[in-house]
């Protein structure tokens, strides 16, 4: 059977030697004669794999003992509420990079618990993520989403010299390169684009940081609960931490982040090398400010566009509109997704313009 080629913005394209394996570990994990869905969350199997998937995290991230490494049910869109839920007291004041979609959601959120000061807005265009950053008096911590999964930037690097903690959305671009950790009290990332299937979280938290939540907090929504009780408050996404583990193995296998930050640079470089010199296609995210992970772009016409994604789904491209609320076009390329299926793509784009 030949596999599609899938553009999906998440739940995204795995890689196929893990699939190959959880596939066996569906009927049986390690020998134990229990499929990894069917063994307790309490038992030594999947302590061993949550242990094994935690270690294999850390070693994959470079993420040292002041750090807690978590894994929570359900989404990170949850996170939006958790974090000023944890952080954001009455009279504080998160500063927001307002960089889409997603900060959009996350200003929402926060005002319910606190003030928001944008530290920086890139709307309404949204192409870039701004060079200078204005912060409050103040800050309670500085956030930012790392990728912008929907208008398709991504910061180069993290915000420079925050007066307070950087609480970072990665959802869409973790360990596809090098992780940046100096600065940062919080990263949460849900799982379903880099590291496995939707509904499971990796949050990773200096304990410092971590220390200084709100205290009273009901427990399934205090960070700090779940590291006192290592990620088993209640059944976590057993699956989820399974299949995160074997994808931080397999990038370990391929050499490690910065392998495949080089990669996926190079992959992204192919396809704004052709939107840079075409006549009907163009780029939307500015040079500086271009995500290596959802390549968003548009059309001269809504009838070319239309006939990329007839083409596409003809030669076995899948998943290329862009998101519902802006539209145009959008090739999301994480880790896992192959060089070849990026030149095919640009080829599909140049036969097109004609
Ligand atoms: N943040 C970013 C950057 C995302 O791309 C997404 C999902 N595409 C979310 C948050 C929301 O994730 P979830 O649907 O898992 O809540």
């Amino acid at each position: 059977m030949t596999r599609t080629l899938n553009f999906s913005s998440g739940p995204a394209t795995l890689p196929e030697p893990v699939l190959r394996r959880a596939q066996a570990a569906l009927w049986d994990l390690d020998g134990t004669g229990i499929g990894i869905l069917e063994h307790s969350h309490r038992g030594a199997a999947f302590r061993r794999v949550l242990e094994r998937t935690t270690a294999l995290v850390r070693e994959v991230g470079g993420i040292g003992d002041e750090f807690a490494v978590l894994f929570l049910t359900a989404g990170a869109t949850h996170h939006f509420t958790l974090v000023p839920h944890n952080f954001l007291g009455e009279g504080d004041t998160a500063d927001i990079c307002h960089t889409g979609v997603w900060t959009g959601k996350v200003i929402e959120e926060a005002r319910r618990f606190g003030k928001t000061h944008l530290a920086c807005n890139a709307g309404p265009a949204f192409d870039t993520t701004p060079a200078a950053l204005t912060y409050s008096a103040a800050p309670r911590y500085v956030y930012y989403v790392s990728n912008e999964t929907v208008y398709g930037t991504q910061w180069a690097a993290p915000p420079a010299s925050p007066p307070a903690p950087l609480v970072c959305d990665a959802s869409s671009d973790i360990f596809s390169r090098p992780l940046p950790l100096a600065d940062h009290g919080l990263i949460f990332a849900g799982a379903q684009k880099n590291l496995g299937p939707s509904g499971v979280t990796l949050v990773i938290a200096r304990k410092d940081f971590l220390a200084t939540r709100r205290p009273g907090l009901p427990a399934l929504w205090d960070y700090d609960s779940y590291e006192r009780e290592g990620s088993l408050i209640n059944t976590p996404n057993t699956f989820g931490i399974y299949m995160i583990g074997e994808v931080c193995a397999w990038i370990r296998d391929q050499g490690g982040l910065a392998v495949l930050g080089e990669r996926n640079a190079r992959k992204a470089r192919v396809l704004y090398d052709f939107l840079d010199v075409s006549r009907r296609w163009r780029g939307h995210a500015r040079p500086g400010s271009r995500s290596h992970m959802n390549v968003t772009f548009r059309g001269d016409s809504p009838e070319l566009e239309a006939a990329l994604l007839a083409r596409a789904e003809q030669a076995g491209l899948s998943g290329l509109a862009g998101h519902r609320s802006v539209g145009g076009l959008r090739a999301s390329i994480y880790n896992a997704f192959p060089e070849h299926g990026v030149q095919r793509l640009v080829d599909l784009l140049g036969e097109l313009e004609g």
